[in-house]
C-alpha cells in the first residue's frame, strides 16, 4: 500500500492552502518549549535533520542551502560595497555563516528572540554554526524590533530578516513601524532582505510588505524567488527594498569571481531569481 502515511511520517498541514508537507521521520531528537516558542528536531530518513517552530518547518539539512544562498549573495553582489550587516531572526545560523563567506565584511551583528534555536541548531546542524565564532560575528538573543529602534542610525548596509512567519513572536516584523527603523538603521544605498513568503500561496501577504516597505520610505523593491522544498508550496522568495532610488547594478563580475562555493547560488541563478512570472508583476504592478 505505498503512498498512504504511517506514524513515522510528520505532516505540517498548509490549512489555508488547502494542502501539505510530509517528511518520513527516525524519532524525535529534542523538543524545547522555550518563553517564545516550541522548538522541535527530528530525525529524517532522508533529509538529514529537520527543525521546526510551533509546528511550522524551519530548516533542513538537506535543503537549507537554497534558502540560506538566496537570502545572502544576491543582496551582498547587489550592493557596492556591503560592510556591516545585521540578521534579525536567523537562529539556525545558515544566513550568518552565508554572509561571513564575504571576506570584505566587517561585521554581522544576529539578534534573534530565542537562544533555544540556536542552542538546538549548534548540536543539530553544526554546519550551519561553523562561523559562529568568526570574530566578525555578534550573537545576541534579544527582540529584534526593538533593536532595531536602538540601533545607532545609518550604522548598517544591509538587513536581512530571517524570521519566522508574521505570527508569534516574529508578527511586528512585517510591519510599516519596523521597516521605519530598518530605514533609519541603514546607511544611504542599503538593503532590507526579508523573507517574503511563497509567491504561489501568499500573493496577498507579499504585496501588503511591498506596500508596507514602500510606505516606509524604502525608492524602490525587489522581489527575488527560488525553489525550497521544505517551505509551503515549495517555492519561496525574498524581498528586497533600498534606501534610495534605484538599487546598483549587481557586481556580476564579483558574482562570477566569487572566493568561496555555493550550491545553488551563481550569476545565473541569481539573475533567474530575479525574473519573475507576469501574474506576480501584475499583482505588484497593482500596489
Ligand atoms: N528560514 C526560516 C523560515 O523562513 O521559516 C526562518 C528560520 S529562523 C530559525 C527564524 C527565527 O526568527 C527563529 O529562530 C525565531 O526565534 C526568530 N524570531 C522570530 N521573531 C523574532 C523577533 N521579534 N526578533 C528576533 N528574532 C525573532
Amino acid at each position: 500500500m505505498a503512498g498512504l502515511p504511517t506514524p513515522n511520517w510528520l505532516t505540517e498541514i498548509h490549512q489555508d492552502a488547502g494542502s501539505a508537507f510530509s517528511l518520513q521521520t527516525v524519532k524525535l531528537l529534542a523538543e524545547v518549549q522555550s518563553p517564545f516558542q516550541l522548538v522541535q528536531v527530528f530525525e529524517t530518513t532522508d533529509w538529514g535533520n529537520f527543525m521546526i517552530i510551533d509546528g511550522c518547518t524551519m530548516v533542513s539539512t538537506r535543503d537549507n542551502f537554497l534558502y540560506h544562498e538566496m537570502m545572502t549573495h544576491p543582496a551582498l553582489f547587489g550592493h557596492a560595497n556591503p560592510q556591516h550587516v545585521a540578521i534579525i531572526g536567523g537562529g539556525d545560523c545558515g544566513t550568518l555563516r552565508e554572509v561571513l563567506r564575504h571576506p570584505d565584511i566587517k561585521s554581522v551583528t544576529q539578534i534573534d528572540i530565542d537562544e533555544q534555536v540556536t542552542i538546538m541548531a549548534r548540536q543539530y546542524f553544526p554546519e550551519l554554526c561553523e562561523s559562529n565564532d568568526d570574530p566578525r560575528a555578534t550573537l545576541l538573543f534579544d527582540d529584534g524590533i526593538q533593536w532595531m529602534k536602538d540601533v545607532a542610525p545609518e550604522s548598517l548596509d544591509i538587513i536581512i530578516v530571517d524570521s519566522t512567519d508574521p505570527i508569534g513572536p516574529g508578527e511586528g516584523l512585517f510591519n510599516r513601524a519596523f521597516y521605519q527603523s530598518c530605514l533609519a538603521a541603514l546607511k544611504p544605498g542599503g538593503v532590507l532582505v526579508q523573507q517574503s513568503e511563497s509567491p504561489l500561496l501568499h500573493v496577498d501577504l507579499l504585496c501588503q510588505m511591498r506596500q508596507a516597505m514602500s510606505d516606509a520610505g524604502f525608492g524602490a523593491l525587489q522581489t527575488l524567488q527560488f525553489p525550497q522544498p521544505i517551505y509551503p508550496s515549495g517555492w519561496w522568495s525574498c524581498t528586497h527594498a533600498v534606501k534610495g532610488t534605484e538599487f546598483a547594478e549587481p557586481r556580476w563580475q564579483d558574482a562570477q569571481n566569487r572566493p568561496f562555493d555555493s550550491l545553488y547560488y551563481s550569476e545565473q541563478t541569481h539573475q533567474g531569481a530575479m525574473a519573475l512570472p507576469p501574474y506576480l508583476l501584475k499583482a505588484f504592478a497593482a500596489e
